[in-house]
Parts: C-alpha cells; sequence; structure tokens
C-alpha cells in the first residue's frame, strides 16, 4: 500500500493554511477535499472580518491565537496584496444599562492583550459614524475586513508550488490507525492507502472524521452542532466606514447581529443564530423583521424595504455547555499518535488562519517529526 509522511482533510482556508506552512518545510504532503474546489464551505460564507480578539475567555486558544493571527493576516495581506481594509470597529452600548456590560468587554479585551481599542463617548461616536446609534462604545482600530477568496488562491498557490498534492472530489470515508500509520480510503475511489500524520481539517465533518478513526466523541465532547447565521444585504450605499457591533451574546453563540462592509463598501447585517439538524444555506426572508429590529438599534434611517436576503454560512459550534475553545491537539492521549484533530473551529478561525498553521506546526515539529 502506498505511503505518504502527511495527509491533510479539507480545504478551507485552515487546511489551506497548514498546506502551505508545513510545504515550507516538508516534503510528501497530500491533502484531500470532498469538492472540486477549495474553499467551499464555511471559509467562504462569513463575515470575512479580520478580528482582533477581544471577546474570548482570558487564556484560551481562541483569545492567543486571534491576537496573532490578527497581526500575522495584516502582515500577510501586505506582503501578496490581498485586498483588505483596517476599517476599525464600533462595539455599541446602545443605552445606559448596558454600559457595565461594555466595560466588562474592554476589560476582557485588555486581558487578553488586544491593543488599539479605547472607549469612545456618545459624542465621539457620531464625529466618527454620525448614523450610529449608542451612549458609548469600544472601538477597536485593529479590527479589519479581507478578501477571503484572494486569501485562499494565495494560499492555495503557495502550497502548490511547493509540491502539496491536491486531491478534489475525494471524501474520506475511512481512517483507521494501522500499526505506526493511518490507513484512509475515499468514498469516490476504490483505493486506500497510509499516512504517518493526519491532520483534520474537515470544518462541519470533523467531528465525524474523529468517530470514524474511533474516538468516542460524546465522551471526549467533540461533537458538533451546526449553527447556522443567515446575512441580510442593504440595496442603497450609506456613509459608513467602519464595522458596527451590538454587544454579543452571553454565551458567545454569535456576536450579535452586526453591520459590516464588504470591500466594495456593500452593507451586510448578520449573522443570526440558528441550531439547525441538516446543512442548509437558505436564507428565509421571514426573518427580515428580526433583522431590522436589530440593524435599525445600531444605526438610524434604515429602510427595511432595503433589506434583503444575502447568503448563510454555518458555524461547527462543538456542543455543551459554556463557551467552548477551539480543540487543536495530536490525539497521543487516545492511543493516536499522529492524529492531529482540529475540531471546532468557528469565528475568529478565518483570521486564525496562519495562527493555527504555526501552532500545529510546533505540535508536529515537537512531537512528531
Ligand atoms: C456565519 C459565520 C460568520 C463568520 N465570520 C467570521 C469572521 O468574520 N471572521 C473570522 O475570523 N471567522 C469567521 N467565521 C469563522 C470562519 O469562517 C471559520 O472558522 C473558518 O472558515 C473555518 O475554516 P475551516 O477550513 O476549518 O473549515 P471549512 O471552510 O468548512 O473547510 C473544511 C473543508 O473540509 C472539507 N471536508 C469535510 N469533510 C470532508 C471529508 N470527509 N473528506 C474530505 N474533505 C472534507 C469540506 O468540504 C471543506 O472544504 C465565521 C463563520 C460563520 C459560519
Amino acid at each position: 500500500m502506498e505511503k505518504v509522511k502527511f495527509t491533510i482533510i479539507g480545504a478551507g482556508v485552515v487546511g489551506l493554511a497548514i498546506a502551505a506552512k508545513l510545504s515550507e518545510k516538508y516534503e510528501d504532503i497530500i491533502l484531500l477535499e470532498s469538492n472540486e474546489k477549495y474553499g467551499q464551505e464555511t471559509s467562504s460564507r462569513n463575515s470575512e472580518v479580520i478580528h482582533s480578539g477581544i471577546y474570548y475567555p482570558e487564556n484560551s486558544l481562541k483569545a492567543e491565537l486571534c491576537a496573532i493571527g490578527n497581526k500575522l493576516l495584516y502582515n500577510f495581506c501586505e506582503k501578496y496584496n490581498i485586498p483588505h481594509k483596517r476599517t476599525g470597529k464600533l462595539i455599541i452600548a446602545v443605552d445606559n444599562h448596558e454600559i457595565a456590560e461594555l466595560e466588562k468587554l474592554y476589560e476582557q479585551g485588555q486581558k487578553n492583550n488586544v491593543d488599539n481599542m479605547q472607549i469612545i463617548s456618545e459624542n465621539e461616536i457620531k464625529a466618527l459614524e454620525h448614523l450610529a446609534n449608542g451612549k458609548a462604545a469600544i472601538y477597536s482600530k485593529n479590527t479589519g475586513i479581507i478578501d477571503s477568496h484572494s486569501l485562499m488562491k494565495q494560499l492555495y498557490h503557495q502550497a502548490e508550488q511547493n509540491g502539496v498534492v491536491f486531491c478534489f472530489n475525494n471524501t474520506v470515508n475511512l481512517l483507521e490507525k494501522n500499526g505506526n500509520y493511518f490507513k484512509i480510503g475515499v468514498e469516490q475511489e476504490d483505493y486506500e492507502f497510509q499516512s504517518e500524520i493526519v491532520i483534520n481539517c474537515a470544518g462541519l465533518n470533523s467531528d465525524k472524521i474523529a468517530k470514524l478513526v474511533g474516538i468516542d466523541i460524546e465522551k471526549h465532547e467533540y461533537k458538533i452542532r451546526y449553527c447556522k447565521g443567515s446575512y441580510f444585504s442593504y440595496s442603497q450605499r450609506l456613509p459608513i466606514e467602519r464595522l458596527i457591533y451590538p454587544i454579543p451574546h452571553k454565551d458567545l453563540a454569535g456576536l450579535g447581529v452586526h453591520i459590516t462592509i464588504d470591500l466594495g463598501g456593500r452593507l451586510r447585517f448578520g449573522p443570526d443564530v440558528e441550531f439547525i439538524d441538516e446543512l442548509n444555506y437558505d436564507v428565509d426572508i421571514s426573518k427580515r423583521a428580526s433583522f431590522f429590529e436589530g440593524a435599525k438599534k445600531l444605526l438610524k434611517d434604515l429602510d427595511i424595504e432595503k433589506m434583503q436576503p444575502d447568503c448563510a454560512g454555518v458555524r461547527p459550534k462543538l456542543a455543551g455547555a459554556g463557551v467552548r475553545d477551539f480543540i487543536i491537539k495530536n490525539e497521543k492521549d487516545k492511543n493516536l499518535d499522529g492524529l492531529i484533530n482540529l475540531i471546532g473551529i468557528e469565528s475568529p478561525g478565518l483570521t486564525c488562519c496562519l495562527s493555527i498553521a504555526d501552532y500545529v506546526e510546533k505540535i508536529i515539529s515537537e512531537n512528531l517529526s
């Protein structure tokens, strides 16, 4: 049976960043992807925001990798001319009773070493964004937007030029520990091969890949719930330059319906939070009224008739209580040394793609190579 050193499962932004990173140093890397092209799932269905890392619990991987990832991503964009913009963002307390929450969030940002962040007054909000409503806001200057397709294209080309073999239309349906190797099979071909190291970046299916290799995903709390987020776009250009967010949900299930602008200046509202059993990306027009209610708290003079259903994305949210962190680990303690699982890579996964790749490379260089 053919043997390779590394197999990466999934060509979303995380799998691509890992492929680009590992291929700078190692050879013999294969990447298996279900779809006919890279980046067709969550990585192309999100807000395209480069987060600064304010929200996440102190010392979590999300906080650590977001702070590092934010800087790495801006540098990468500048180096390779990836379209992006350091817009800045306002997190707004819309009335006085939200100010205590806002201050708590600011302290969280400080604990997470987020720089270029300050609390501003009602007048200062107006001076920055005259259409915004708010009594006070956190102004985060290191938040921005990115063209995620250009980012993935660059990562793909780097990996390909470094010799990574991309196998599209290859859905992994067999993963078995076999001595020092993992036996791998795919749905579309009657063919099996062996790999010394397997990196599971299968996004919404990453728990299923873990199950395939025999991990009890209930016991280890690896089970993913689909958490859909829909967007509405606005047909009129408005003079808004910064991203505008409400105070987030307490459990961080989502960041609240917020207002983003894309690099073309188009306004979008969303994403909301809806747990679903079957994957679907339809945007239900009947949600328009509730989106409007959320958005008009943040922004004046909106017209509901100008809000149109846009796209939706699905978060791979880890089941279980509280705010769950990213799972990124070599599964040595489960007798699966060489399997690196990445599970629950929801937001800020796009921001973190390069820091996640560095983190995985470190696991490999310190433990597996
Ligand atoms: C609504 C929403 C808004 C978001 N907004 C932001 C944001 O503004 N900023 C931010 O930083 N992050 C954001 N995120 C999070 C970010 O989009 C994700 O963290 C990131 O895209 C995850 O990338 P990935 O490569 O892990 O997953 P994916 O992009 O889902 O890639 C996984 C890949 O694995 C493949 N795959 C699955 N199963 C198999 C199999 N069996 N065999 C082979 N291949 C397989 C899939 O086809 C897919 O291509 C948002 C997410 C959502 C849903």
